[in-house]
């Protein structure tokens, strides 16, 4: 088990200085060469191998988690290898969001290679990218098509939405039913997404202008205002009316699946992927766009009306008295939260089949806590080390880890592992 310097990302969409999740602890991780600046923005907190942004070990001069791992790839685990060979499979986040991201969908795995083999400067690597983000403060974001009846309604009750996609189109919308509408609203959402820049401009101006002389506004017209202040005249905007709009509380969960559209939009999250970067573009992004590819690849498939929760959002399932496992519907990753209760004695969690990632996302502010590590044949190998908010310890397959809280402050942790 070492302890990790993690690398953050300080991409426009972050939120700023010390309100940002990610810099605050990435600056409690590593008080000795990280320091906050109060205008920066800090949107991602990176744990893993990416060369995008490796991580690093600490107090072990310049040595990566890379280089590690590489040194002696059997610490991943036997099934981990057989299945990913000799490579951590995932990449583990802390995202703080102050504007929106762009909208988005990722490939499944065979068009991922497809795409790369095609455009390799644009699509990067070969590999898929399913994600999962699991809320520490309220987590607002765009996930999956709506129910029919509710982009039925949208585009009744908003007739801009029609200037920009064509009449015939929305009517054929407009009469489909549950068994039939995919082709139809796949044909809508189409022709919003190629809607030319002027007549889009003039529609989202015109909604725009009376949405402003409301008094009383919408959720989704509140959205609208708040994504227009950030990206004016961008077809986001109107694809807030075709998208779930999803609000998770803290531990709550959604979990994205190849060719599913989406968006993140404000609030922080532990974030946990497939180790790629396959990212497909269309909207509220400065970023290449690429329209053809995403209209062709999404699902469209609309959830009945009370189903939108239960179809995006999940919770953890408890495996044992202190931790809870959000299970991916992939094998490329697993998160855990990790609880020590205040005042209690030391909490010992389980140890995993495969290397894990562990960061401590809440604690007491000064007392902390401490934590003890052993290897696979139950050797304690760190002994009482302080725990504060922000550190990151990576873990060989089967080490467990033990850990005890404050007086008066529970411990609070999640665990990527696969
Ligand atoms: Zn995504």
């Amino acid at each position: 088990m070492t302890e990790l310097k993690c690398v953050v990302q300080q991409y426009a969409w972050g939120k700023l200085g010390t309100k940002s999740l990610a810099a605050k602890f990435a600056a409690r991780g590593r008080p000795d060469d990280f320091c906050i600046n109060g205008t920066d923005p800090y949107a991602e907190l990176w744990m893993g191998t990416h060369p995008n942004g490796p991580s690093m070990l600490k107090g072990m001069g310049a040595s990566s988690l890379a280089d590690h791992i590489a040194k002696k790839p059997d610490m991943l685990g036997e099934d981990c290898q057989k299945v990913f060979g000799d490579q951590l499979p995932y990449l583990f986040k802390v995202l703080s969001v102050n504007k929106a991201l762009s909208i988005q969908a990722h490939p499944d795995k065979k068009h991922a290679e497809k795409l790369h083999a095609e455009r390799p400067e644009v699509y990067k690597d070969a590999n898929h990218k399913p994600e999962m983000a699991i809320a520490l403060t309220e987590f607002e974001g765009l996930c999956g098509f709506r129910p029919l009846s509710q982009i039925q309604a949208n585009l009744k009750a908003v007739p801009q939405l029609t200037e920009a996609i064509g009449k015939d189109l929305v009517e054929a919308l407009l009469k489909s039913t549950k068994d039939n509408y995919g082709p139809a609203l796949k044909n809508v959402f189409t022709a919003l997404m190629n809607c030319p820049k002027d007549a889009l401009n003039n529609s989202l101006t015109s909604l725009k202008s009376e949405i402003d002389k409301k008094t009383c506004l919408t959720g989704t017209e509140r959205l609208f205002q708040r994504l227009w202040y950030n990206f004016p005249g961008d077809v986001g905007c109107f694809v807030i009316y075709f998208l779930n709009l999803l609000v998770l509380k803290p531990g709550e969960a959604m979990f994205l699946g190849p060719n599913r559209p989406h968006a993140y939009l404000s609030g922080d999250c532990i974030e946990c992927m497939a180790c790629s970067d396959n990212v497909v573009r269309a909207g509220l992004t400065p970023k290449l766009i690429d329209v053809p590819t995403l209209c062709e690849m999404l699902i469209y498939h609309c959830p009945d009306d009370d189903k939108v929760e239960e179809t995006f959002k999940f919770k953890a399932v408890s495996d044992s008295d202190n931790s809870a496992v959000y299970n991916a519907p992939v094998p490329d990753f697993s998160v855990a939260k990790l609880t020590a209760k205040k005042g209690a004695a030391m909490f010992k969690f389980p140890p995993r089949k495969s290397a894990s990632i562990v960061i401590v996302t809440d604690c007491h502010e000064e007392e902390g806590g401490i934590y003890s590590a052993f290897s696979n044949d139950g050797q304690e190998y760190v002994k009482e080390a302080m725990i504060k908010k922000g550190l990151v310890l990576f873990l060989e397959s089967n080490q467990s880890l033990e850990m005890t809280a404050s007086e008066n402050e529970d411990i609070e942790a999640y665990q990527a592992f696969c």
